[in-house]
């Protein structure tokens, strides 16, 4: 062992000793040169579990360069990859985590200086040169395999984004063409001179159906575009009756003129979730359960109601007693534009445009769950949300 090992084993020991209170000031000199929220950044303490461990694995490398290479470390490269993904998925941008290991640099070769000064005998400098340079190059390696990671997933995200958008773009315009055509078409028939009362009120009956299916089309592609367009989530603990009773309160209008009693079960659990989507979800169900109420029952109902919490999960229903879903349309119900009672919409009264339930099932996705149906027609329907207590943190460290 020569003496440039031994000063990098003394050093090393030190580092390893010392890397928890080093990962602190790297977060402070960070917080002070960021203009950035903590919490912001750090909402859980995945991010600063990782800092430590870096630090100690570039001890390890400082005692040994050559037998253990740091760019052959899969266990270090792996965590600075790990760091890569957290960072993406917290919305950090390339310049701040580039900073942050610069400043990481920083705080590890003050501390060498620091270290090196406390020494009874002084290395000689060429030593102590080897040894900073040998910390460059090991957060050098770090940064790469962390902006590597973070700039795959950024790309990966950005074609998906795109991908997303298209097929969107695509679905909206077809789906507006055949009312915007049938409109055409009304408006050309309503011009021509001496129409007969009976053929100029069917154009306007017309018309309306397909302007109230425009606007119905238009709100639920919003909602598409909002649930699709990886929107970030905004997670709270809530309970799932405060979210349930909010949906009923926006829909109570509808539910009161086609005599539904919205019921809404106290015994609901209380979960971390994105209360958008879940909101979301539940106004569609409970309109569902509310448009395809059976007007041949008297006392028409849609409730919800849940299980008790197991391992980790959550069974939420949605029931109604309603019309029910013929078998056949069963398996294809939550795609897009699939609609399984058209030709009753007259006498229902109702208008639809087949988008509710895949907006749903997007919702569920996103929180991590998944959706079911039972259905008998004649007797009703009954939609399953599973979900997890603590949604979309699954974290990679
Ligand atoms: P929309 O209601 O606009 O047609 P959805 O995607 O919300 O679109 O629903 C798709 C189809 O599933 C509906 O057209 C209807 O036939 C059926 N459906 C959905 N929910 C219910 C329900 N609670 N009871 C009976 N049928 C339902």
């Amino acid at each position: 062992m020569n003496n440039t090992t031994d000063v990098g084993a003394v050093i090393a020991r030190r580092m390893r000793a010392e890397h928890r209170a080093l990962a602190g000031r790297w977060f402070e000199r960070l917080l002070g040169l960021l203009p950035v929220d903590a919490r912001s950044i750090f909402p859980t303490d995945s991010l600063l579990d990782h800092i430590p461990e870096l630090i100690s694995q570039i001890a390890d490398y400082l005692q040994e360069p050559v037998a253990d290479s740091i760019a052959a470390n899969t266990a270090i490269l792996e965590k600075a990859r790990q760091l890569g993904t957290l960072r993406h998925r917290q919305r950090a941008s390339l310049h701040q985590i580039l900073r942050e290991y610069q400043i990481l640099g920083r705080v590890l070769v003050t501390f060498v200086g620091e270290e090196i000064e406390r020494m009874d005998s002084a290395p000689p400098a060429s030593e102590t040169v080897v040894l900073v340079s040998r910390l460059h190059q090991a957060v050098d390696v770090l940064s790469q395999a962390t902006v590597e990671t973070f700039v795959e997933l950024y790309t990966s995200t950005i074609s998906e984004q795109t991908a997303r958008l298209e097929e969107f773009t695509r679905m909206a315009t077809h789906e507006w063409r055949q009312p915007l055509g049938a409109l055409q078409f009304g408006v050309n028939l309503l011009k021509q001179p001496g129409l007969e009362p009976d053929r100029a009120r069917r154009a306007w009956d017309n018309i309306e159906r397909n302007v109230a299916h425009l606007v119905e089309l238009t709100h639920k592609l919003e909602a598409v575009a909002r649930v699709r367009g990886g929107d970030s989530a905004v997670m709270q603990e809530v309970s799932v009756a405060t979210v349930a009773a909010e949906a009923a309160r926006q829909l109570r209008e509808v539910a009161d003129a086609k005599e539904v009693q919205i019921r809404v079960s106290d015994q609901l659990p209380v979960l971390v979730v994105d209360v958008g989507r879940l909101e979301l979800a539940f106004v569609n169900l409970l309109s569902n359960g509310i448009k395809y109420s059976d007007p041949a029952k008297d006392a028409r109902f849609v409730e919800v109601s849940g299980d008790s919490p197991s391992d980790g999960h959550v069974s939420i229903s949605v029931r109604d007693n309603g019309l029910g879903i013929p078998e056949a349309a069963l398996a294809t119900i939550f795609r897009r534009f699939t609609r399984a009672h058209v030709h009753h919409d007259a006498v229902l009264h109702v208008g639809g445009v087949g988008l509710g339930l895949s907006i749903v099932e997007d919702c569920v996705r996103a929180m991590d769950g998944r959706i079911e149906v039972q259905s008998v027609e004649g007797v009703g329907t009954t939609f399953v949300l599973t979900l997890p207590l603590l949604s979309g943190r699954s974290d990679p460290s």
